[in-house]
């Protein structure tokens, strides 16, 4: 069935309610009509009128960093009396390291290289920080590493173990053999996702991407971010925005913001400014001015912000890629760790898209859910673990989100990609209508996704 020919009978093509045929040959869709006579050579699936939707698109995720979540241990939920118990019982990785994610402060206290040794002696231990900002090595993992001239030092000039925005360095300094990523194309699959951005900032994990592409390990659209980005001769690849990182404990000068976007710009490509906070966000808005825009331009999480700032966003063309279910998994954190003035201005959705913005939700996985579904309702309920509703005036219905995640992957929160004749048959066929799905969102209605043409989840035998 991943041949040529392929007929979906009986199914809803988004937008119509109505039922209708849908064929699909060499990859793209070729015809769309009530009763269409099958051919000879072609598979036929019949649809009992589920919903044929254009495929989900995650415009903001990790896929390397989602592979190694895998192999991890998971701290989020462990107390910090369980610290020890959770590492005794975790298993050292091939690389010879004991690696953690999950690691957030207020829960575990300050973690260095000593306290880490107090809890996971001799194997070199890793610990990232919940926000993947952060890495905590113990001293034999330091050992092992060498210097990092980047790496915190405490006033003595020992280092901490903390090393900030290391990713890349700790990436060659560990080596190892490549992490695959089949399993994460094939839970992406599963979910109905056919288009992904990978946000991460290094070239190091832009490779390994543009390789399980190649490889098709990773069967998805993939459009990559990283500032120095390999060659896009793969199919399926493509090159984004420069993702830029306004670090939130230590702002770049207005200046050095501002040649970082031009010489992205002067590349050809926009840039993703990751702002989490009201400053960051004013700083970017600021820097943009001094260098002037480019269509694509976009802030990443836009965590904070007040109506004035959506409208000076929406003026700007700036488009805002956000985490709904950041907000179901960490609204409690974010309610109490902020600044009480803060608190209405959270994560805003729809008080963006009332202020004219362009908007495309996502996961930011693995710090995120990367179950589109799961986002659906976090967008559409944004209830935190303890109840809370985190403002009730940004929850954003359905249509509209999914609407987002039909946006082509170089046009956030631009018009949805549709089904029509010519058009590449990334396609998630459902297995009730749409309105239906929306009424209780979940990955268990996605019966089958294709990628050009192809069935990449689904059995329809
Ligand atoms: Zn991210």
């Amino acid at each position: 069935m991943n041949g040529d020919g392929l007929l979906l009978r009986d199914v809803e093509c988004y937008p119509s309610p109505h039922q209708v045929d849908v064929r699909v040959r060499a990859g793209a869709v070729s015809e769309i009509g009530p009763h269409l006579p099958p051919a000879e050579d072609e598979f036929v699936v019949r649809g009992d009128g589920g919903a044929l939707l254009p495929g989900l698109a995650d415009h903001h995720l990790h896929l390397a960093a989602m592979a190694a979540a895998d192999g991890s241990v998971d701290l989020s939920g462990v107390p910090r009396a369980g610290l020890r118990t959770a590492f005794a019982g975790a298993v050292v990785g091939e690389d010879g390291w004991l690696r953690a994610v999950g690691y957030d402060e207020v829960v575990h206290g300050d973690l260095d290289r000593s306290a880490l040794d107090a809890h996971a002696g001799r194997v070199p231990v890793r610990v990232q920080h919940r926000s993947g900002a952060l890495w905590v090595v113990n001293s034999a993992g330091l050992e092992r590493l060498g210097d990092h001239e980047g790496a915190e030092r405490a006033a003595d000039g020992r280092a901490t173990g903390r090393l900030w925005r290391a990713d890349a360095w700790l990436r060659g300094a560990i080596g190892g053999r490549r992490p695959s990523l089949r399993s994460v194309g094939a839970r992406l699959s599963a979910y109905g996702v056919t288009h992904v951005a990978d946000a991460t900032p290094d070239a190091g994990a832009a490779e390994l991407v543009a390789d399980a592409v190649r490889r098709h390990e990773l069967p998805q659209h993939v459009m990559v971010m990283a500032a120095a980005c390999p060659p896009t001769s793969v199919p399926r690849l493509s090159v984004g925005p420069v993702k830029l990182v306004v670090a939130d404990h230590s702002l770049p000068a207005l200046d050095d913001l501002g040649a970082w976007i031009r010489g992205a710009h002067a590349d050809g490509r926009p840039v993703a400014v990751h702002c989490v906070t009201r400053t960051a966000l004013a700083l970017t808005l600021a820097a943009l001015d001094l260098v002037g825009g480019l269509e694509g331009d976009r802030v990443e999480h836009c965590a904070v912000a007040d109506l004035a700032a959506a409208r000076e966003v929406a003026a700007r063309g700036v488009r805002v890629v956000t985490q709904p279910t950041l907000v179901a998994l960490r609204g409690d954190d974010y309610w109490t760790r902020v600044e009480p003035e803060d608190r209405p201005d959270l994560w805003r959705y729809d008080g963006l898209l009332r202020a004219g913005v362009r908007v495309a939700p996502s996961s930011d996985a693995p710090y995120g859910n990367p179950d589109p579904w799961a986002c659906l309702r976090a967008a559409r309920e944004r209830t935190t673990r303890s109840g809370r509703v985190l403002g009730p005036a940004e929850r954003v219905a359905g249509e509209m989100v999914l609407r987002g995640m039909f946006s082509p992957l170089h046009d956030p929160g631009g018009p949805p990609r549709l089904i029509a004749p010519g058009a590449p048959a990334d396609l998630v066929l459902l297995d009730r209508p749409l309105a239906e799905a929306l009424l209780q969102p979940d990955a268990e209605h996605v019966r089958a996704t294709f990628i050009g043409g192809r069935v990449e989840y689904g059995d329809l035998g």
